[in-house]
């Protein structure tokens, strides 16, 4: 129930406060009110965001940036500890399986100059996004699939580990009863973590980490470790990640076009809104069944959420406060 537990917050676009470590011009103030104090405002940095309520993954994030560490450091550590969390059955150790009983990883991470790592149906590893960032750092290559990214992690240092858990593994033999295999998501059942941070220089990073689609067949991989789909960073304009039902973003290029609208001019909130609208104003989209929701954070610092369904949410940290805000969503007044 944790992810009811909303601060009730439909505007998501970040009025920046003027600190020490501010230094992003926002837009010019046209007049003053009681809010706006200064002609121009300023947002404060670091700033960290991420899909879903994951306050001990911001606040980790937000924590290495504020001690001046870098912010792939951030990134790595700060989904580090979902994917650390057992109880948290969507990404790394304690993921739920796919259909053949088998935990598999999906994970990319991108920086401020446009290199990228992945690793995509990876096995036995439970820190995905570690091995992504040393794909990216430690060879010419941008994507390793399965044994191939598993035997890389090991040669990196890396632990194996059983990543299936006694209660992923019960659900799953639940879920064999009926072996009802639809590529629907639930609306409430999936967790992947995307997050982004800009660091106090301004500098825009981002990371994904996911187990996937829940009895997904064997072999089967979704948005979350293509670039440009589950995560993309521009650092001249902003970045974005999904989660969700990762075919429909894949068909939307989500994550690109998000950052693309931005850069056209779009305010996050606008931009998120309007994948969301690709989404569902495609001829015969199933969208009232399956859920997908992006965030977003342009240069200025303002950041943006949405959703198809109800009970999307992305934490922030900012300013010293670590905040999860219900995401606006496209049923919202609709029957
Ligand atoms: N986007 C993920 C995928 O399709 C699922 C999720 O967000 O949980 O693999």
């Amino acid at each position: 129930m944790k992810r009811r537990n909303f601060i009730k917050n439909a505007s998501l676009s970040s009025v920046g406060v003027a600190v020490g470590s501010s230094i992003l011009n926002c837009a010019e103030n046209k007049k003053e009110d009681s809010t706006t104090t200064t002609s121009k405002t300023k947002a404060s940095l670091p700033l960290v965001i991420a899909t879903w309520n994951v306050p001990n993954a911001t606040a980790k994030a937000w924590g290495v940036l504020q001690n001046n560490g870098s912010v792939l450091d951030a990134l790595e550590q700060g989904v580090m500890i979902e994917e650390a969390d057992e109880k948290n059955q969507s990404v790394g150790k304690g993921g739920r399986p796919d259909r053949d009983g088998n935990v598999t990883l999906d994970a990319c991470i991108m920086n401020k100059d446009g290199d990228c790592g992945a690793v995509v149906y990876m096995q036995n590893i439970t820190h995905a996004i570690s091995v992504a960032r040393k794909v990216m750092e430690d060879t010419p290559h941008v994507m390793l699939a399965g044994k191939g990214a598993e035997q890389f992690a090991v040669k990196s240092g890396m632990k194996q580990e059983n990543l299936l858990t006694e209660k992923s593994k019960k659900e799953w033999e639940e879920w064999l009863v009926e072996k009802e295999y639809k590529p629907i998501i639930n609306i409430e059942n999936h967790d992947t973590i995307g997050m982004l941070a800009i660091d106090k220089n301004g500098d825009i990073s981002g990371a994904c980490t996911t187990s996937g689609l829940a009895y997904k067949i064997a072999g089967r991989v979704g948005d979350s470790p293509i670039i440009g789909s589950g995560l993309f960073i521009d650092n001249e304009v902003g970045g974005a990640v999904a989660t969700g039902l990762g075919e429909e973003v894949v068909k939307t290029v989500g994550s690109f076009l998000v950052v693309e609208l931005m850069r056209q001019g779009k305010s996050p909130q606008e931009a998120c809104e309007e994948a969301i609208g690709r989404i569902v104003n495609k001829p015969n989209s199933n969208y009232k069944n399956f859920q997908v929701g992006y965030i977003a954070v342009n240069k200025q610092g303002e950041t943006g959420s949405y959703s198809i369904h109800e009970w999307f949410s992305m934490t922030k940290y900012q300013d010293g406060k670590n905040e999860n805000y219900q995401s606006d969503y496209y049923l919202k007044d609709k029957a």
